[in-house]
């Protein structure tokens, strides 16, 4: 059985067992009236004439909504294609379009759609069941078409069959510490993003755990969320961490003591950000890294079982993971061999990370361009370096490299420095325009409330740190950062 299948066992095993839970309607299903549900979904997509193969665009928040709308496509054969229900209406067209739609499910049942795409609003009557379908899609067959957060570039459609997220499931689940069945997981990240429909939703279904779903997240509100469901994990990204954070030390304790375990991925989590929620709960926020074309998790700080800062862990069980000089053939090539002051190369050399594994996309909508090389690697765009002991560190994604007078400056490395001083809730660098140097270094810094903070206490701090290339010659204050749904930097639009 595929994805499809993973209901339909925890609705066999624990039928009565809470499934998912909405924190806003406190609207909630057992696993035995979610299948039901999902039953009637795939019935009438089934009368809107999908079949097998055919894709369903999701344009839903993170609700029973979106994980009816998800098993009830995938019951009918469909190939789910999760889309923000933010986007706004020309994107939305052109990815109903980029990925040939035929339906899309969406709560706006006045939403303009292109010619040829069906609206329909989602499923809550487990009555409306017509006949049983199960159209038994699995292995190699698409599951899911994800479209990338778009962080670099125009997203690309991401296919992931049966076989991958199933594969990569299983390697999560193979780690101490992952989800299980008693659990009661927090999910307010998109589960468009297949960072929470993976780790986040699937994950508890596999276990049949109990998924608490929240549309946004507001740190004072969904922290009394956490509190009122009793929740135990907490499945998020280093924004919601940064700003729980900024909550006191009060808050947190008292408000936390449900939950067993916390994990941060997606985005860089500051040091000091791991160290604040420690020092208040206790707890250790285990930090990941993915990419939608793995399906998506490639390691963890879980799979040691301690968190190391600024580390993102080691390849799940079944991972292999190694670095590569950008023409993809030599291991471990320093991009900058000369750059020997650099302190994230010091203790090992950087590359481009490169995957293998049974987690693997295959390759990109609609012909299946662009996948994993003849031998299963896939080369992601990030350059990282492995440490003494084997973990991980991102340096950066590759196509972010600001080159100051020939210098290579990683962006996140002068970010993190500066998001040292107390005074900074966080930093964005980019390179700039710069008619002697080429580029030069901008840093963007939204201060911590109440705090002052001055553009030269900014650059000492950096100049005391940072070799004098990657010093910012300019320092711009602002009040917020873009970022992705998911919490991602948009360092393009800083540009
Ligand atoms: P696009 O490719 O469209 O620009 P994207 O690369 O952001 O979008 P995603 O699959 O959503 O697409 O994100 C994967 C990327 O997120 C990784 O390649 C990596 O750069 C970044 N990332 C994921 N986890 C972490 C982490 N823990 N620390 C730093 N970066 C991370």
């Amino acid at each position: 059985p595929g994805v499809g299948g993973l209901l339909t066992r925890a609705a066999t095993t624990w039928p009565d067992h809470p499934a998912v839970r909405e924190t806003g309607t406190g609207r909630g299903l057992s696993y035995r009236e979610l299948e039901a549900v999902v039953q009637a979904q795939a019935g009438r997509l089934a009368d809107a004439g999908v079949e097998p193969g055919d894709r369903v665009a999701l344009r839903l928040p993170t609700s029973v909504d979106f994980v009816v709308a998800f098993f009830g496509a995938l019951r009918a054969g469909a190939i789910v294609v999760p889309l923000s229900p933010q986007a706004p209406g020309p994107e939305l067209e052109k990815l109903l379009e980029h990925s040939g739609a035929k339906v899309v499910i969406t709560r706006d049942a006045d939403e303009e759609l292109p010619d040829g795409v069906t609206g329909l609003t989602p499923e809550s009557d487990p009555d409306g069941a017509v006949e049983s379908v199960d159209a038994g899609r699995a292995g190699e067959d698409i599951a899911v078409v994800s479209y990338t957060s778009g962080t670099t570039g125009p997203p690309r459609g991401v296919m992931l069959s049966h076989r991958a997220l199933l594969a990569n499931l299983a390697q999560i689940s193979g780690v101490e510490g992952a989800l299980e069945h008693d659990d009661r997981v927090l999910i307010t990240i998109p589960l468009f993003h297949v960072y929470g429909l993976g780790p986040g939703l699937l994950h508890a279904v596999e276990v049949g755990a109990t998924a608490v779903l929240s549309e946004r997240f507001e740190a004072q509100r969904t922290l009394d969320d956490c509190a009122e469901h009793g929740v135990t994990t907490i499945t998020g990204v280093p924004t919601m961490y940064t700003e729980f954070a900024a909550l006191g030390t009060d808050e947190l304790r008292a408000k936390l003591t449900t939950v067993r375990r916390m994990t941060s991925g997606a985005a860089p989590l500051h040091p000091k950000v791991l160290g604040a929620i420690r020092e208040a709960t206790g707890l250790d926020v285990f930090e990941g890294y993915g990419l939608t074309e793995c399906a998506p998790v490639v390691t963890s700080t879980l799979v040691t079982g301690y968190p190391k800062p600024g580390s993102v862990g080691r390849p799940l069980p079944g991972i292999e993971l190694r670095l590569v000089d950008s023409d993809g053939t030599d291991q471990a090539v320093p991009l900058d061999p000369d750059d020997v002051d650099d302190v994230f190369e010091a203790e090992g050399e950087t590359g481009l990370v490169s995957i293998r594994g049974a987690n693997l996309f295959s390759g990109y909508w609609p012909d299946g361009g662009h996948g994993p090389d003849a031998d299963g690697w896939f080369r992601t765009g990030d350059v990282g370096y492995l440490d003494v002991d084997g973990d991980l560190h991102l340096v950066d994604r590759a196509n972010d490299l600001i080159i100051v007078n020939g210098f290579n400056v990683f962006p996140h490395e002068v970010e993190e420095v500066i998001g040292q001083l107390p005074e900074v809730t966080e930093a964005a660098v980019v390179g700039v325009v710069d008619e002697r140097s080429g580029e030069a270094v901008k840093a963007f810094v939204v201060p911590t409330a109440g705090a002052s903070l001055s553009e030269q206490q900014v650059v000492d701090h950096c100049a005391a740190h940072l070799a004098g290339y990657k010093v910012p010659h300019a320092v711009e204050f602002a009040e917020s950062l873009p970022h992705s749904a998911t919490g991602k930097l948009r360092r393009v639009r800083l540009r």
